[in-house]
């Protein structure tokens, strides 16, 4: 195993790192230095072992360590490192890769386009949509709706796309023709009223917005199945139904951004089938590959293929990294392994329903005003009083975040919400561990 300075590194760090979505300033002591990492542990340089909660972010769906994912990167990238799929060349991974992923896919999806990560993936949205309709001859159906607090990247098109406030504040204009809608989220904005009627009353400002804007000029609809990054806000059984009703109605787009959802987070391949809804594009990246190699793509529904194939000519779009070889070698593989190891079956009927129960455990600390998750993904509300619910002052979940260091357990705080969503492959009683090292982490705050 090499040797880390940790010194050293650390001061190098707060001096030429710029961290994504950090304070540099208020880096204070200096990063935690990640050097390896096993299952579903990560190690520091310290020599800390930490249960991996957030599985990277949300991405390392097989766990670390996996030899098969490094030897197909291996193998691939001795044969052959680079190569594009730009013009009219093409190479073996990406072509068997998205073979299988149209194969996995629900039976009207039957192309994909590749990226190399989400955020890429969903520009490719933004521009397969607008250039849906002006071949269809509506070029003035270009606003794309999304929903507050909605994550789907940081390009300024997946910026623009989410409704994350303080990006939208720091960026400078955004893209414009994006709108948003309110977000499926009972505990925090719904709870005067049942979960499923807050559903429906959600998902009908969807349909307030294309009538304030006028159904002429709406292109699409773009949602995460779950919202992940927003705080892991499960919709209302009533929600996703309606949903469904209005672009069927009027005729447009729905996009399900599945980048968190996809590949077995809620025990289907994609979280738009737990739902039973039917995208017409589906952005899709990190459990791809588990997070070994970045990739990522756009499952691309015939109503549109058909109509880029058999009217578009050359799409001006794509990427240098599109479909990367070493890349796909590597999804294909991760897809591979996780049909050998029957992940779907058990996130569905094992780890997903025994996370559930013991994630639910966490009702009764004084901190917590609700649990919930689907699949293996899991939320905590933290809350000043659990009798009227009453919040903490901004804070709490950031301290939080850093006891669960301390404690040995990554988790995420998304404002006041505790969010988790670790490998695929936890066992049962991993889960008991995570739950046990939740609760540690939760005393240590209140
Ligand atoms: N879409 C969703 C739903 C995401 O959660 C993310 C990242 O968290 C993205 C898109 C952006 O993906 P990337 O960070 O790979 O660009």
């Amino acid at each position: 195993m090499q040797q880390h300075d940790t010194h050293t590194l650390r001061q190098d760090d707060s001096r030429h790192h710029l961290h994504p979505f950090t304070d540099t300033k208020a880096l204070g002591s200096g990063s935690r230095i990640i050097t390896g990492a096993d299952g579903i542990y990560i190690h520091d340089s310290e020599g800390n072992r930490i249960l991996d909660g957030m599985a990277g972010l949300w991405c390392v769906n097989l766990g670390y360590g996996r030899r098969e994912l490094v030897e197909a990167a291996a193998a691939q990238m001795t044969e052959l490192p680079y190569y594009n799929n730009f013009f009219k060349t093409a190479h073996p991974p990406a072509i068997k890769l998205a073979k299988k992923l149209t194969e996995l896919a629900p039976g009207h999806i039957n192309h994909v386009f590749f990226t190399g990560s989400g955020s890429e993936s969903n520009d490719t949205v933004v521009r397969m949509v607008r250039r849906y309709w002006q071949l269809k001859g509506q070029p003035q159906k270009t606003v794309i709706i999304g929903r507050r607090n909605g994550y789907h990247g940081s390009t300024l098109a997946g910026a623009s796309l989410g409704g994350m406030a303080p990006m939208h504040e720091q960026g400078g204009p955004m893209l414009p023709d994006v709108a948003h809608i309110a977000q499926p989220y009972w505990f925090g904005e719904g709870r005067e009223m049942s979960p499923q009627e807050f559903g429906l009353l959600a998902a009908q400002s969807l349909e307030q917005k294309i009538k304030e804007l006028g159904v002429e000029r709406v292109a699409a609809f773009i949602a995460e199945p779950v919202q992940g990054a927003g705080g892991v806000i499960i919709p209302p059984d009533s929600y996703w139904p309606e949903i469904q009703r209005i672009c069927d109605h009027y005729g447009i787009l729905l996009v399900a951004d599945e980048v968190i959802c996809g590949f077995g987070r809620l025990g289907q391949w994609f979280g738009s089938q737990h739902f039973n809804i039917k995208p017409d594009l589906m952005p899709i990246a990190k459990g791809l590959s588990s997070g070994y190699l970045p990739i990522g793509g756009v499952l691309v529904g015939d109503r549109v293929a058909e109509v880029l194939i058999e009217q578009g000519g050359e799409f001006y779009h794509g990427f240098t990294y599109s479909g990367h070889p070493a890349c796909a070698a590597v999804a294909l593989r991760n897809l591979e392994l996780m049909e050998e190891e029957g992940i779907l079956e058990r996130v569905r009927e094992l780890t997903g329903p025994y996370f559930a129960k013991q994630w639910a455990t966490l009702a009764d600390h004084p901190l917590v005003g609700e649990v919930r998750s689907l699949g293996l993904l899991g939320a905590l509300e933290l809350v000043a009083d659990k009798t009227t619910l009453a919040r903490f002052e901004p804070g709490i979940g950031a301290q939080c975040r850093d006891n669960c260091f301390a404690t040995g357990i990554v988790m995420r705080s998304v404002g006041e919400t505790m969010v988790v969503s670790p490998p695929l492959v936890i066992t049962e009683a991993q889960i008991d561990e995570l739950v046990r090292l939740a609760r540690q982490s939760l005393d240590l705050t209140a």
